[in-house]
């Protein structure tokens, strides 16, 4: 897509500082990082989120990011990685074109998830886990 961001770095037109690239692919460094090392794992083709994901480039883009985690953790050595995925602007999207972040984590980095854990009941787990099952393609 002509605007998009992260089909730039693809297809060359913008500057990115390249971790690893294969057929469906690339990764490469966060400019906004939150720690060193931290990573972007993004889709070639322009998918805008893991709803028009294909399984195809699914595993591609998770085979990458397990590989770029293990050269995290031997490169850096850090204490966690956290991957984090956003997929429209209220789960925090700021860039529609699919991607993962890889970053390498250590206790007191700053870097916050809040986490308003309900604990509902079993019937209230059930009766989602019965939506969903209806819903599963
Ligand atoms: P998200 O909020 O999950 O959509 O993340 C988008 C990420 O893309 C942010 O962390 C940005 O720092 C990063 N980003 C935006 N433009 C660039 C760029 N030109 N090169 C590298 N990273 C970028
Ligand atoms: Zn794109």
């Amino acid at each position: 897509m002509s605007d998009c961001v992260f089909c730039k770095i693809v297809a060359g037109q913008i500057p990115a500082t390249k971790v690893h690239e294969d057929e469906f692919t690339l990764a490469f460094m966060d400019i906004g990082a939150v720690n060193p090392g931290h990573v972007l794992v993004a889709v070639r083709a322009h998918v805008e989120n893991i709803f028009a994901l294909d399984d195809t480039l699914a595993a591609a883009a998770f085979r990458t990011a397990a590989r770029v985690a293990r050269a995290q953790e031997k490169a850096y050595a850090p204490e966690g990685v956290t991957l984090y995925q956003a997929n429209g602007v209220a789960a925090g999207q700021t860039v529609f074109h699919f991607h993962l972040h890889l970053v390498p984590r250590y206790a007191r980095d700053g870097m916050r998830l809040t986490w308003p854990a309900k604990n509902p009941p079993r019937e209230q787990l059930e009766a989602s886990a019965a939506r969903l099952r209806a819903a599963l393609e």
